[in-house]
């Protein structure tokens, strides 16, 4: 059974030995880059291949400001505190997603609150997330104050999930109605476009990141993208400790982090965003590969973008049609050195989380039980 996926599978990476879910590629300036920064002495948080990398993907993405971090959690934490989320506040996101976007609420002393997916863009419902909106919350003097728990409900962050965009506009056109800031949880989709637009450039802040599995690298890192100014310039004062410039003095007026992204890891980053659209091609060219395949598995459905979305296939899924079923591909897949791995476990369900609040979560529930992720680093 599901011999022949093991056999295609192994025929696209051309190779009897382990395959793994994704690793990266270092094919282009990475080692001439990072000679370059231990030769300048600049390998902290300050020089030159910093600045480059910010640069280069607030260009691509569009945003008008981009300031790097030590990784996507980092990121995310500096994007809430920038929304105001404060200590009992709370913040709507999606009960399917990797742990770090609810562990950075966590890490805000606000409470996290679990909205649906859509099933097709496994990324938050915004129909869900306005009914939920609708019936249990109330301005209360231009703030949306949760009815049942009576705390403020300060941002909303969705995910777009494996690289699929979600229906970022209308979770966006939502929000505002209900005065809520939205952070986009980005990180899995770098070159991932809604209606033309970059995911992670629709709300407030988005945020990016560069670990080692995700479609680019820096080692560890994240960054967070803007359009706004200010906000813009509080994320860089404080990822590096609310340092007050001054030629010899230290200077700090807030208790702040220290986030920023070394530039060692940062020589890394210039040469693959400089490999990334080489990347994305290769992504896409893949994705067609398995959509074709998948084609005659009528058990077995390729999972695709939604009108009007670009993903990035950082991460290719195919969705089975019971439990039982993905199990027993899990099982052989990875029995036979080909890594597969089953989406997350519902957020509510993680310990640190099974007290949150929770919408009907009917879709994640079922998307728990069927997807599973199959190999799709670089060809
Ligand atoms: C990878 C990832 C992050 C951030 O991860 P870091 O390892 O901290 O860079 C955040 N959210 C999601 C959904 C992710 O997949």
């Amino acid at each position: 059974m599901y011999k022949d996926i093991i056999d295609f599978i192994r025929n696209i990476y051309k190779t009897d030995e382990f395959i793994p879910l994704h690793e990266p590629r270092f094919r282009g300036n990475e080692k001439k880059y990072i000679n370059e920064c231990i030769d300048s002495t600049f390998v902290s948080s300050v020089g030159k291949f910093v600045d480059q990398f910010e640069a280069s993907v607030a260009k691509f993405t569009g945003a008008k400001y981009a300031i790097a971090t030590v990784n996507g959690t980092a990121a995310l934490h500096i994007g809430l505190l920038l929304s105001d989320v404060q200590p009992n506040d709370e913040v709507i996101t999606q009960p399917l997603t990797f742990v770090a976007t609810a562990n950075a609420i966590s890490y805000c002393n606000a409470f996290p609150v679990f909205i649906d997916v859509d099933v097709d863009t496994m990324g938050l419902s915004p129909e869900k997330l306005s009914d939920f909106l609708n019936k249990n919350t109330e301005l209360i003097d231009g703030k949306c104050v949760n009815k049942t728990t009576k705390r403020i409900i300060k941002a909303v962050v969705p995910m777009h999930t494996f690289g699929l965009p979600a229906r970022i506009d209308e979770i966006v056109l939502v929000c505002k109605k209900h005065h809520i800031n939205v952070v986009e949880d980005a990180a899995e989709s770098l070159g991932s476009y809604y209606k033309n637009q970059h995911t992670g450039t629709f709300g407030l802040i988005g945020t990016l990141s560069f670990n080692g599995n995700k479609t680019i690298t820096t080692g560890g890192g994240g960054m967070l993208i803007t359009n706004d100014e200010t906000i813009a310039k509080k994320a860089k004062h404080i990822t590096t400790t609310a340092k007050t410039p001054h030629l010899w003095d230290y200077n700090h007026d807030v208790t702040a982090y220290n986030y920023r992204l070394p530039n060692l890891n940062a020589a890394l980053g210039c040469a693959q965003m400089e490999s990334l659209p080489e990347y994305l091609k290769n992504k896409q060219k893949l994705a067609k590969i398995y959509k074709d395949f998948f084609k005659n598995e009528n058990t077995i459905d390729f999972i695709e973008p939604v009108k009007n979305g670009t993903s990035n296939f950082w991460l290719n899924a195919i969705k089975f049609d019971s439990l039982e079923s993905r199990n027993t591909f899990l099982e052989i897949t990875n029995n036979k050195g080909v890594m597969t791995r089953p989406i997350w476990k519902l957020m509510n369900t993680l310990p640190m989380y099974s007290s949150a609040q929770c919408g009907n979560l009917d879709n994640a529930r079922t998307l728990e039980n069927r997807i599973v992720n199959l190999p799709s680093s670089v060809i």
